[in-house]
């Protein structure tokens, strides 16, 4: 008796837990397993035991080549997702699943309330200030970026409205944007701080990887697939996201080649019709498309698309510019000064992003250009120790941890700037010299419970001496 109750339990117990994967299983679009479409474009499934979907199409299909002759079903067994034995369905079989991340999350009803409203997006001076916890100078990209992309959302907003309404209304133009600046000044870091504050989806795509579509390298709707992947398949999510693609640089026309230029113009040409919005057949789940992947459409129009590179030598072509002009007249004087300018990237014009190799159409669809300066010194300290989760301060709390007080003397963090400057990679080299020289005290530290403090001294980092320790009591 009391064994029966026992297994009742149980049975109620997997009983709800069905229930949930169920309703789990509701948030995802039904697809088709013969010709891999989603239920939105293929319309309602026939579901048969095992979780196994079919569409009218390919059920009619199947039915006709019966009628012409029969099927064999062991020609096509061959196919991942129809190997399975017919005859032995019953609940114990383990059901055939598509993998997780290939399933795309079904559009949310219209009488749902939306998930995205202008209200959720923060005002310029809150993002900026959002920004500074993280970000250590760059001011003015900080201000542009702040505005640029309120008002994409505006915009993005107001047509959701004008849709709507039907009315013919002042268009807002799309607002792309393109960063140019030294590697490490933080470029991407921005981008991953704003996406994470404004919480949407980000995908970083690298541009040197892309080619154009049938040459060996990523297809331009991988980057789109990426997006979609970081909304967790959720295309109206992936839809008001934002797309990184780095390195936009490496796309700059080659120059003096006759060959076609698959990683170059072609690139920016294919990348056009991204930008200005377009919708993008993608494959969900992995890079490539073939007849077993799930297509997505997705609509670019809403994504918030950022390039970014360092453009070397753009420095030379905007220097050479202003050295034209100001030789010609009274500004003579202003000559020298170009020449020695650390910011000089702050003068860049679209002619001279053309002179560089980027196409005029191209240049077009990222109408709004923001410039971030080269890293000095001090910048590099306060990088050290003031944002939010600053490298100084994650080793002060690790050490916290065992009840160690970490100090580091003023004399120290700028020598660690010093050699950061020197390896000429941006903030990026900070971190490796921290972890080169914190190594030894992560190690020691705790073997001795009797040490209170440790002061990180400039001796010790250039070799001439050793920390400061100070025991406890
Ligand atoms: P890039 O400009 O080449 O995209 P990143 O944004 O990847 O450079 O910067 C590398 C790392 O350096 C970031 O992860 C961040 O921790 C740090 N960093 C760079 N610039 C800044 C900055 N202005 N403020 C704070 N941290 C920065």
């Amino acid at each position: 008796m009391e064994e029966k109750d026992t297994i009742k339990n149980t049975d109620t117990e997997t009983g709800s837990k069905e229930q949930g994967e169920t309703d789990k299983k509701d948030e995802y679009e039904k697809i088709c397993y013969i010709c891999r479409r989603p239920e939105s474009k293929a319309g309602a499934m026939i579901t048969v035991p095992g979780g196994l979907c079919v569409c009218r199409d390919c059920m009619q299909k199947t039915f006709d080549s019966v009628m012409n002759g029969g099927l064999d079903f062991s020609q096509i067994a061959n196919m991942p997702y129809l190997n399975l034995n017919l005859n032995n369905l019953n609940q114990n079989t383990p059901r055939v699943e598509i993998p997780k991340k290939q399933q795309i999350k079904k559009k949310k009803a219209e009488s749902q309330a939306p998930a995205f409203e202008l209200k959720d997006i923060p005002a310029p001076h809150k993002i900026r200030g959002k920004l500074d916890e993280y970000v250590i100078g760059q001011e003015q990209a900080k201000k542009v970026i702040s505005v640029a992309v309120y008002n994409h959302y505006k915009r993005v907003f107001t047509k959701g409205q004008t849709e709507e309404s039907q009315e013919e209304d002042v268009q807002i133009e799309k607002s792309n944007i393109l960063l140019i600046g030294p590697t490490g000044s933080g470029k991407t870091y921005m981008v991953k701080t704003l996406a994470k504050l404004l919480d949407v989806p980000l995908a970083i795509a690298d541009a040197t990887a892309l080619t154009e579509a049938g040459y060996i390298g990523d297809d331009i709707e991988s980057v789109v697939s990426k997006l979609l992947a970081a909304a967790d398949n959720d295309v109206e999510k992936a839809e008001r996201g934002i797309i990184f693609i780095d390195e936009i640089d490496k796309i700059a026309k080659k120059k003096n080649t006759n060959a076609r230029d698959v990683s170059g113009e072609s690139v920016q040409q294919e990348l056009l019709k991204l930008l200005e919005g377009s919708r993008v057949e993608v494959p969900v789940g992995s890079n490539q498309k073939n007849a077993l992947t799930p297509m997505a459409t997705v609509n670019t129009d809403n994504i918030l698309f950022i390039c970014g590179g360092a453009f070397p030598d753009l420095e030379d072509i905007i220097r050479e510019r202003l050295r034209k002009k100001t030789s010609m007249g009274f500004q003579a004087e202003l000559k020298d000064r170009y020449q020695d300018d650390p910011d000089i990237l702050r003068y860049v014009t679209n002619a001279d992003l053309r002179t560089f190799g980027m196409i005029p159409e191209f240049l077009g669809r990222l109408p709004i250009v923001v410039t971030f300066q080269s890293l000095t010194k001090d910048m590099m300290v306060e990088i050290l120790r003031r944002p939010r989760n600053a490298i100084l301060k994650q080793y002060i709390k690790l050490l916290a941890l065992d009840e160690v007080k970490l100090v580091f003397e003023e004399e120290a963090l700028d020598w660690v700037a010093e050699e950061a400057l020197k390896r000429e990679t941006g903030a990026r080299a900070l971190r490796a010299i921290i972890e080169e020289f914190m190594l030894d005290i992560m190690y020691e530290v705790p073997k001795d419970p009797g040490i209170g403090t440790v002061v990180i001294t400039r001796g010790y980092l250039d070799k001439s001496g050793g920390p400061r320790i100070e025991m406890r009591g």
